[in-house]
């Protein structure tokens, strides 16, 4: 491992099928269930649920993003774990399959308005939520990793 300097965070992101990123990075952004937490070198420690969303950071001067579907993030002061059920880079988003997953919630939640389960409203809920967040990091502009 990376000898701990006091400038770098060290971050590892793991899906149940592959490791996604192994790199120090100089700041870290991630997507917390109350909002987008910023984190940079000698930040407290904390450990966090995570929403489906963009998690982005930066090495140099580029920015990197990645979709993350919900998950957890253990912060430490040079160290940020993050596990999450699916991840993908912006070039590796499919946006058809985004966008048909979006309709389909869509029209889910239309019919759970109408009567249908609240827990089938929460499931479509959560995968419009995933959804939107693909097709936002797909526009991303796609950054070569170093
Ligand atoms: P769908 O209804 O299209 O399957 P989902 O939100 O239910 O979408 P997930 O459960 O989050 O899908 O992911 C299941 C697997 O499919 C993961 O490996 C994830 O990386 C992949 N995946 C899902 N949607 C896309 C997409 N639009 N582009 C690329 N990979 C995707």
């Amino acid at each position: 491992m990376a000898e701990q300097t006091t400038d770098r965070i060290h971050v590892e992101l793991v899906t149940p099928d592959k490791l996604m990123l192994r790199e120090d990075v100089l700041a870290v952004s991630l997507p917390g269930r109350e909002g987008y937490l910023g984190i940079l070198p000698g930040h407290a420690p904390l450990l966090t649920e995570l929403k489906p969303g963009q998690l982005s950071y930066t090495d140099e001067a580029v920015s990197h993003y990645l979709f993350v579907s919900g998950g957890f993030a253990e912060v430490q002061p040079h160290r940020v774990t993050v596990l999450v059920e699916a991840s993908e880079r912006p070039e590796e988003i499919d946006v058809e399959r985004a966008k048909r997953a979006q309709q389909r919630a869509e029209e889910r939640l239309r019919k759970a308005g109408a009567g249908e389960s609240e827990i089938d409203a929460l499931r479509a809920q959560a995968a419009l939520q995933r959804a939107m967040a693909r097709l936002e990091v797909a526009e991303r502009p796609k950054q070569e990793q170093a």
